[in-house]
C-alpha cells in the first residue's frame, strides 16, 4: 500500500469513526477536503506526473525562458526589475515608491514580499503597508507573523480575532465569521481606494505570452492591483510556466491541493498595464540560482506553494508554523530556507521532521522532501555546525543501537511505557525537561496496546 493510499483509507475511517465532519479536528478536516477533491478525479496521479515534468522542464531551461518572459513582458508594457537579494528588492521598492511620491500601499498576499521582509523595510522609511488578504490582515492586526503559507491566522479561533477587531479597531466583540468579514471589508474597502501603491505576488509567470496569473478568493487582489495607479508584482524566478496551454492544469491542481476547492474564486490574467498605468514586475532571485546550481535540491523550485505538504505533516501539525523560526514552514520550509539561505545558518530546520515521508507522497509536484531532509541532516554535519557534535553522535548512535534489533526496540518501548507511566509520580515532574514539560502534558498510553498490536490484528 503506498502512502497515498494509506491516507486515503484513514482519513476515510477517521471520518466514519468520528461521525459528522464537524467533529474531525480543523486541520484534519482540511485534509480531507483536499484528499477527496483530489482523489474524486481519476487522473489525479497522471495530472500530479504532468505538473513535475513541466516544474522540471522549467528548471531545466530557466535561463531561455526567463528570457522569453521578460522580452514579452517588456513588449506588453510592464516595466521588469531584477533584484540579487531581499536587500536589492526592497531598495527597488522603495525607488519606485519615491518615484511616485507614494506613502501608502495596500498589499496582496506575496510569500516573496514575506521572504525579504518588505513591510518593515517601508515602516522604517515612513511607508505603511496593509495586508488586505483577510488571514494577513488579521495577523498584521495581532502585530504576529503568519502562521501558514496559505492559511495565515490558522493559529487564532473566531473568538480570539473578535477579541482583536474589539481591541485594534474599537468596534462592538462579536465572534460571528460574517460579521468580523464584513467589517474587515469595509475597512479595508477605504484603504484601497486611498492607496498610491498596490502590492502582489504572482502564482504563473506564463514565458510564451508574458502573462501575470494570480489566483484568489477575497477579490483583494483584484482591488489591490487595480485601484492604485502603480501595481509592483514580485515573483521568485522559478514561479514560471512555459505556455499558456500549461496554466490549466495548474489552475486545477492548486485550489485542489491548497483548500480542497476544484476552482479558486477568481483567477487573473495581466497582459499590461491599463492606460494611465504603470505596472512592474520584480524578479527576486534571493538564493534561487544557488539552489539551481545544486543537483541534489533543485527540485524544490518546483514548488507551487500550495501548502499541502504543511497539512499533512504530523510535526507541523503540533507545533504550527512559528516553531520552525522562518517565513516558510513544514516540510516546504525545512528544504527550501537551507537551500536559499545555506545550511550554515539554518542546519536545525532539518531536523524537524520525523521522517515519515507523507509530504513526499502527496506533494503536488512530486517532490522527494523526505529524501532531500536526510541530504540535508548529512550535510549539516558535513559541514560543521552543532549538528555533528560529540552529544548529538553520541544520542543517535544510541538511538541506533536501540533501534536496530526487534528484540531492543520492544524492550526500547516498553520502557518508554513504563516511563510515561510513572513519570507523573515523581517530584520533579512536570518541569523535568524545563519549559518543554511545563507546557505540555504527557502522552497517553493506549490501553488496546501497541501499533504493531493493531497492525496484527487489523490484518
Ligand atoms: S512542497 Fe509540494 S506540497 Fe509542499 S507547498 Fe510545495 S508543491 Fe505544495
Amino acid at each position: 500500500m503506498s502512502g497515498a493510499e494509506f491516507l486515503k483509507e484513514e482519513t476515510r475511517n477517521l471520518s466514519e469513526a468520528n461521525g459528522p465532519k464537524s467533529l474531525l479536528p480543523t486541520s484534519l478536516r482540511s485534509t480531507e477536503t483536499a484528499l477527496n477533491c483530489c482523489w474524486a478525479i481519476d487522473q489525479w496521479t497522471h495530472w500530479r506526473q504532468q505538473a513535475h515534468d513541466i516544474k522540471q522542464y522549467t528548471l531545466a531551461h530557466l535561463d531561455e525562458l526567463l528570457d522569453q518572459f521578460t522580452a514579452n513582458l517588456e513588449r506588453k508594457g510592464f516595466k521588469v526589475l531584477w533584484a540579487a537579494d531581499a536587500e536589492e528588492a526592497n531598495q527597488l521598492v522603495l525607488d519606485i515608491a519615491k518615484k511616485h511620491n507614494a506613502k501608502t500601499a495596500v498589499k496582496a498576499k506575496s510569500m516573496v514580499s514575506e521572504e525579504i521582509g518588505l513591510n518593515h523595510f517601508l515602516a522604517d522609511r515612513g511607508i505603511t503597508a496593509l495586508e488586505t488578504d483577510l488571514g494577513e490582515y488579521i495577523v498584521q492586526l495581532a502585530g504576529q507573523r503568519p502562521t501558514h503559507i496559505v492559511t495565515p491566522a490558522l493559529h487564532l479561533s473566531k473568538e480570539e480575532i473578535g477579541k482583536l477587531f474589539a481591541d485594534k479597531l474599537g468596534v462592538k466583540e462579536t465572534s460571528v465569521p460574517e460579521e468580523l468579514t464584513a467589517l474587515a471589508r469595509k475597512i479595508l474597502r477605504q484603504k484601497f481606494c486611498e492607496a498610491d501603491l498596490g502590492f502582489s505576488g504572482v502564482n504563473f509567470g506564463i514565458a510564451e505570452t508574458g502573462t501575470l496569473c494570480l489566483v484568489e478568493n477575497e477579490g483583494n487582489i483584484g482591488l489591490s492591483t487595480s485601484a492604485p495607479k502603480v501595481h509592483i508584482a514580485f515573483m521568485g524566478i522559478e514561479k514560471l510556466l512555459p505556455r499558456l496551454a500549461d496554466l490549466p492544469l495548474f489552475l486545477n491542481m492548486l485550489p485542489r491541493m491548497g483548500t480542497g476547492q476544484k476552482l479558486t474564486t477568481y483567477t487573473h490574467l495581466f497582459n499590461g498595464p491599463a492606460p494611465g498605468r504603470e505596472m512592474y514586475v520584480i524578479l527576486v532571485d534571493n538564493g534561487r540560482t544557488k539552489a539551481l546550481a545544486d543537483p541534489e535540491f533543485r527540485q524544490i523550485l518546483q514548488c507551487i506553494r500550495c501548502g499541502l505538504c504543511m497539512n499533512h505533516c504530523p510535526v507541523y501539525r503540533q507545533v504550527g508554523g512559528w516553531a520552525y523560526g522562518w517565513v516558510y514552514p513544514g516540510p516546504l520550509g525545512e528544504v527550501l530556507v537551507p537551500s536559499l539561505l545555506g545550511i550554515e545558518k539554518t542546519w536545525k530546520l532539518p531536523f524537524a521532521c520525523s521522517l515519515c515521508g507523507a509530504c513526499t507522497s502527496i506533494c503536488t509536484v512530486k517532490i522527494d522532501l523526505a529524501h532531500c531532509i536526510v541530504k540535508l541532516r548529512k550535510r549539516a554535519v558535513k559541514a560543521g555546525t552543532p549538528a555533528g557534535n560529540l552529544l548529538q553522535t553520541l544520542i543517535w548512535k544510541n538511538y541506533a543501537f536501540w533501534m536496530q534489533s526487534n528484540r531492543r526496540f520492544r524492550l526500547t518501548m516498553f520502557g518508554v511505557k513504563t516511563g510515561i507511566r510513572l513519570a507523573p509520580f515523581l517530584p520533579w515532574h512536570p518541569n523535568m525537561l524545563g519549559a518543554w514539560t511545563r507546557g505540555r502534558a504527557l502522552p497517553q498510553v493506549p490501553k488496546e496496546g501497541s501499533f504493531r498490536d493493531w497492525w496484527k490484528k487489523k490484518n
